[in-house]
């Protein structure tokens, strides 16, 4: 066994035998019944190495990981002229959060938080019907994961139609405001419909590749390296809702989470990371997902701030 998948090996175990694991998601009825006592990892390696442990084949709600992908979409559709209509800092607020937008006139502090997604969203839905945007982000994601096995949840997608009240007022308030155009089932229904893609770890891991190799997959170029950077440099301010600071100070590295207890970590030119658990944080950010990262970086010293 090589170092890296020594180190992957001891991290799942050491997170099999921890305690507190946080609590479920429940407020979407379907990822309430997902175990507990799950834990998986992969770490993909720059030269393509794939190194997993424990639940790391498992398929889950991959949930706001899916907002990294929703926006380097609608970065390709319209450039910078997004950053009119979404900003770029940390909101310090819960990811489901109304409050800034008040005095915000409308605008989300950054495409992570789910105001912010729902504006990509609909900025998608400027030049493709829900129906094209939602094959769009599919075709996207199997191309980078290089997996054409990956499936959006319908259950899952349905189940968030049907409870998702609060990104309803989020998206009708913006509407008020005039920053969302589509109509806001159609712009809820594509955003519910990305949040639902099924990932394993393995998967979500080669999935971001990209972001890892300076916006380069398998050999072709995905995005340029100075969109990669920026990206990165949002996961790393923003990719935790009001946990994003801890997360950078325990782990040094851009990382997005999602409900489902995902979290895909990018440690830029040397491997791209896949943690899952269920149990959350009252962030809503997995608790041993972020514990088996910041272990991994002191065993690795991968973080971005280490002196290279
Ligand atoms: N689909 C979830 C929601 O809209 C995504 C939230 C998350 O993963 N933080 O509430």
């Amino acid at each position: 066994m090589d170092a890296i998948s020594a180190i992957v090996a001891e991290i799942a175990e050491e997170m099999r035998a921890q305690e507190h694991r946080g609590k479920v998601a429940d407020y979407i009825p379907p990822l309430a019944q997902v175990p507990a006592d799950k834990f998986g990892i992969a770490v993909v390696m720059r030269d393509g190495t794939v190194h997993t442990a424990g639940d790391a084949e498992d398929p889950f709600s991959i949930q706001s990981i899916s907002k990294v992908f929703a926006l380097t979409l609608a970065l390709g559709a319209v450039g910078d002229q997004l950053w009119q209509r979404v900003g770029r800092e940390p909101s310090g607020s819960a990811f489901n959060s109304i409050v800034q937008l008040e005095t915000e006139h409308g605008i989300p502090r950054n495409p992570f938080i789910n105001a912010g997604a729902i504006v990509v969203c609909d900025v998608l839905l400027g030049r493709l019907q829900p129906r094209e945007a939602i094959g769009q982000m599919l075709r996207f994601v199997r191309m980078v994961a290089g997996d054409e096995t990956i499936v959006i949840d319908e259950v899952v997608a349905r189940a968030e139609q049907e409870t998702g009240f609060r990104n309803k007022a989020l998206a009708n308030y913006m509407r008020a405001f005039g920053n969302i155009h589509a109509p806001v089932d159609l712009v809820l229904g594509t955003y519910f419909h990305f949040c639902s893609l099924a990932m394993s770890c393995r998967q979500l891991a080669m999935a971001g590749r990209y972001l890892m190799a300076g916006g380069q997959s398998d050999g072709h170029s995905v995005i340029s390296d100075r969109r990669a950077r920026r990206i990165n440099a949002l996961m790393m301010s923003c990719g935790h809702y009001d946990n994003s600071g801890d997360f950078a100070y325990r782990t040094g590295l851009p990382g997005k989470s999602g409900v489902g207890g995902g979290i895909l970590a990018v440690a830029p030119g040397i491997a791209s990371i896949a943690v899952w658990s269920p149990g959350l944080n009252s962030s809503g950010n997995s608790h041993l997902g972020q514990l088996a990262l910041e272990r991994l970086v002191q065993k690795t010293g991968w973080s971005v701030f280490e002196p290279r």
